[in-house]
């Protein structure tokens, strides 16, 4: 077995660590960078090129840049989240056979995950570069508001990118890891996360060696990318005003106008004044080179901004609430994520709290470091064994009511892992299969819930209606991520169960009547994946309302849940003690 190592990979940019001789380090890429952007592409000559090169390639080739794909993962082609997405990025997005969002880059099209495996294959490298050693083995963060579908495409790519993900763990957790690192705390604490594509807050509770999430949530569409869309329209109408040419319409110049804003927007949080000049961005009517020449300053990038960072302290206030609790009850507010550093976000924050940030974290390296030490901890036999890291589920998963509301089978903020059961009948005499199907998200109703796919429990045995009861398990597991078995109540034989993969053409909205449309078999995406067929990564049709059951009072459930997810998982046991004896040797260097 090879190495293990953190990865937190961003929206923009991502970075890796280990922990050698009980020290966090993080991984250096070519040119002594330690973070890498999240970028791919494809050069004139065919070539694939990630992070830097790609991010450089990004003005000559912009249709051919992949940027923030992070945004897109999991995701399904028809969601809202796209269409906002096709506002801001300029690739090109297709529809795959599932419903699937796929990119095409010059003539070829890839997966979200093969496009986040290339960037993870490219830290994988670097990693085994500069340690001079195989690995293999890494624990990935998340936004801790990604749904389960996100989660288990990351999975996948991890997997693409040859490596075993030991644990998908949420960045603000990992950051509490991180800050905890050498300290013995009784604290609660706030961690903003506001990184380059997505939003999360967190309060988590830490008890000696316990580190226990209360509340979770966020906004997957809130983060840098957005604070450079404001900068960058402005400077686009600006432009148009003065030369009566809208650049919006040009690929080429969109993407140098959002480089220079983001660029701007950086230099904003130690400035109050900076100059964005692009020479030859465009050609008046005679063929006269234009230059794109404004002069931004703190206030007026606050100005277009405030509105973002608003929304963000909306989202605290409301999780202080689900968490029942205040922002005098917060010891310590910890901000993560590179757009945290700007000005207006910190006395926002700070505003908001009542207490300045703590600046006992890193922004940019905490994740990585916690990613780091759980990795080290779940490689690593050696650990002691006594802290807890106890983790919640973001947003509510159920299953469809007739009505198009949402049967809630796990609320939001749900300590994990747990499980639940639930009893389908069949409707129809000699019914041979169920369909289910389940959503996840924080609407009473299904239609604005991510469908996270349908399961089809066949090979039922043939008996009158309402005569086979099948008990459905639902398992989500201590990474969020939800699993399903089944078993006939009256035989005890279990029953097969599959994931449907199409698209949702039944439509959420509408109470379903049983269709006799034949189903087809789905056709494989055109670079397959290996998505668990056990767990929830696609969606389909069904019209099952398992609601109508009531459960059984007090049933085992059919399939066993291992000892370690119904309690404390394997290693989490493991894991604390050995943090705590390395945080201990890292303070007293
Ligand atoms: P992360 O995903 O944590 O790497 O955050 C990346 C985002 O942080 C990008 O949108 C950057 O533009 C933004 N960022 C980095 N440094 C700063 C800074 N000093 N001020 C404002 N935003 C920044």
């Amino acid at each position: 077995m090879g190495r293990a190592i953190g990865i937190d990979l961003g929206t923009t940019n991502s970075c890796a660590a280990i922990i050698e001789n009980g020290n966090p380090r993080l991984i250096t890429y070519k040119g002594g960078a330690k973070t890498i952007p999240s970028v791919f592409a494809i050069d004139k000559f065919g070539n694939r090129l990630v992070g830097e090169e790609a991010k450089r390639d990004a003005a000559l080739n912009p249709n051919s840049t992949v940027e923030a794909a992070k945004r897109l993962i999991g995701r399904s082609f028809g969601s809202q989240a796209i269409k906002k997405f096709t506002q801001v990025f300029t690739y090109e997005l297709m529809e795959g056979e599932a419903s699937e969002v796929l990119i095409k880059v010059k003539d070829q099209v890839f997966t979200l995950e093969q496009i986040s495996a290339a960037i993870l294959r490219r830290i994988k490298e670097s990693a085994e570069e500069a340690l001079d050693e195989e690995i293999d083995q890494a624990v990935i963060t998340v936004p801790a508001y990604f749904n389960d579908r996100q989660r288990q495409a990351v999975r996948s790519a991890g997997k693409l990118a040859g490596l075993k993900v030991l644990r998908v763990l949420n960045e603000p957790t990992a950051a509490a890891l991180a800050y905890g690192l050498g300290r013995t705390l009784n604290q609660r604490v706030a961690i903003y996360d506001l990184g380059g594509g997505t939003f999360d807050i967190s309060i988590i509770d830490i008890k000696d060696k316990i580190f226990e999430v209360i509340a979770t949530g966020g906004d997957t569409f809130l983060g840098g990318v957005d604070f450079d869309d404001r900068l960058m329209q402005h400077l686009l109408h600006e432009f148009l005003e003065e030369h009566d040419i809208d650049l919006s319409y040009d690929r080429r110049a969109v993407t140098m106008v959002r480089a220079a804003s983001e660029e701007a927007k950086i230099q904003l949080s130690s400035v109050m004044e900076t100059r964005v000049q692009l020479t030859g961005i465009a050609e008046d009517e005679d063929g006269k080179s234009l230059d794109l020449d404004q002069v931004v300053t703190r206030q007026l990038l606050e100005k277009l901004t405030h509105e973002l960072v608003d929304r963000s302290v909306a989202t605290c206030e409301k999780i202080l609430r689900e968490a029942g609790t205040s922002p005098d009850k917060i010891d310590e507010i910890l901000l993560v994520g590179g757009q945290s550093r700007m000005p207006l976000v910190r006395k926002r924050v700070a505003d908001f709290i009542g207490k300045a940030p703590s600046r006992k974290v890193h922004p940019d390296e905490a994740v990585g470091i916690g990613a780091a030490i759980m990795a080290h901890s779940l490689s690593s036999k050696a650990g002691p064994q006594d802290m807890t890291l106890l983790d919640v589920l973001p947003m509510a998963i159920g299953i469809n009511k007739a009505d198009g509301t949402m049967h809630v089978l796990f609320g939001k903020n749900q300590p994990l892992p747990d499980y639940k059961t639930r009893t389908l009948t069949t409707s129809k005499d000699n019914q041979r299969s169920i369909m289910l199907k389940i959503y996840q998200g924080e609407s009473k109703y299904v239609a604005e819930n991510e469908l996270l796919g349908t399961f089809v429990f066949s090979g039922l045995r043939a008996a009158p209606r309402g005569q086979v009861k099948i008990e459905v398990t639902f398992h989500i597991d201590s990474e969020g991520i939800l699993n399903l078995s089944a078993r006939d109540r009256d035989t005890g034989s279990l029953v097969e169960s599959r994931l449907k993969l199409g698209k949702d053409e039944t439509g959420a909205t509408r109470p379903k009547k049983r269709r006799k449309k034949k189903v087809e078999p789905p056709k494989p995406p055109p670079m397959p994946l290996n998505m668990p067929s056990s767990s929830l990564a696609a969606k389909a049709a069904g019209d099952q309302d398992p609601s109508d059951e009531p459960e059984p009072k007090s049933a085992p459930p059919p399939t066993p849940i291992p000892e370690s997810d119904r309690e404390l998982p394997a290693e989490r046991k493991g894991f604390f003690a050995w943090l705590w004896s390395l945080l201990f040797g890292w303070m007293s260097r």
